[in-house]
């Protein structure tokens, strides 16, 4: 492959994740993405997932941070 090609990809290839890493922490700042603490282990865990995954505990027993 064309060197020249080559870069202009890896460009747009960090530019790429760059904003998907950006969207996420923008998500974060705005508290759309919310991180919960399990009550069992008292670790943080997505809401995306039914069960804490450090100690399994089931996320309905869980609690917003207030
Ligand atoms: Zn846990």
């Amino acid at each position: 492959m064309d060197p020249l090609v080559r870069d202009a990809l890896e460009v747009l290839l960090v530019i790429a994740v760059g904003g998907i890493l950006w969207s996420a922490i923008g998500r974060l700042r705005r508290g759309e993405v919310s991180v919960v603490r399990c009550p069992s282990c008292g670790r943080a865990v997505s809401r995306a997932y039914e069960r804490c995954g450090h100690c399994g505990a089931a996320m309905d027993q869980m609690d917003r941070p207030q």
